[in-house]
């Protein structure tokens, strides 16, 4: 296996108890890192760190909370308070038409997918400057690079993610510090299973006839599998990655069309 360079570096990964937050934590697990991994359902979280620990023998700490509150980021930090590598997640918004949300769905939106990766960035990034080393990845999502018209919360506040942090990285950069985004196409996570059933109800098919035509509709053929996620947050964390600065990688199998960028 490829020497990430990273063994024995703390990381707090948000949201990670299934899903791509999970995939995360088990491939910066793999790499040697000492993993904080949160989620609000206590024993999905202890059962994903079982897994993890007998999967890679690493310690792996868990806090139970929401990471969109007060509360969730400062019980994380105080569980893990000087990480070397932070990996923000949190759930998407909704489905749905925005004519249906009103200032309290977009609150939550703006809240759970800007705001709290924005706080949790701020309590962490200037320790990761004074010891020289810092690799903040935010799974935030394709919809950010190409909408998608049932999650217009997700297209809004992720972008607004995007903006901050593409000027933020710019000033971390010199102490060895970067900040990347990962962009998520369709891997079958049960977000994505929940994304599926909806339009397979609008459609009026089955939820295998959907994931079908969503996969044949993939240049790959096929959706994505979050372990193919979790290895490319590891390399952006990599001892080895720190030019790699403020870019949006696009994990999509290469669903969005262009000859570059
Ligand atoms: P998932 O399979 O539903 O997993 C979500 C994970 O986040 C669970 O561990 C969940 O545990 C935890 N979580 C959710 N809200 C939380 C909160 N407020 N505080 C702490 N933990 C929380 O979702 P996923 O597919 O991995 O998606 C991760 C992110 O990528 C989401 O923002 C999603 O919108 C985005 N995304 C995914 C895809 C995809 O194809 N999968 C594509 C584009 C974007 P608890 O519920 O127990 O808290």
């Amino acid at each position: 296996m490829l020497d990430l360079g990273i063994a024995g570096r703390k990381a707090i990964v948000c949201a990670a108890s299934k899903g791509l937050g999970r995939a995360c934590a088990m491939a910066l697990s793999r790499a040697g890192v000492a993993v904080t991994i949160t989620a609000r359902t206590v024993e999905a979280l202890e059962q994903t760190a079982a897994g993890i620990h007998a999967a890679t023998g690493n310690k792996v700490t868990v806090v139970a909370g929401d990471i969109t509150t007060e509360a969730g980021r400062q019980a994380t930090l105080a569980a893990c308070p000087q990480p070397d590598i932070l990996v923000n997640n949190a759930g998407g918004p909704p489905h749905g038409d925005f004519r249906d949300w009103g200032l309290d769905e977009w609150n939550k939106a703006v809240n759970a997918n800007m705001l709290t990766p924005i706080m949790l960035i701020k309590a962490t990034v200037d320790g990761m400057c004074e010891r020289k080393f810092g690799r903040i990845v935010n799974i935030t999502s394709a919809s950010v690079k190409s909408p998608i018209p049932i999650l217009g919360m997700s297209n809004g506040a992720r972008a607004g993610l995007t903006g901050f942090v593409a000027g933020l990285a710019r000033q971390v950069a010199r102490h060895n510090v970067t900040i990347n985004n990962l962009l998520p196409g369709p891997f079958l996570t049960d977000r994505l299973r929940s994304g599926i059933e909806f339009e397979a109800r609008k459609q009026n098919v089955s939820f295998e006839e959907m994931l079908e035509k969503r996969s044949a509709s993939n240049p790959t053929g096929r959706v994505g599998d979050p372990e193919e996620f979790g290895a490319a947050c590891a390399f952006l964390c990599a001892k080895a990655s720190g030019f790699i600065v403020g870019q949006n990688l696009l994990l999509d199998g290469g669903a969005f069309n262009s000859t570059m960028g």
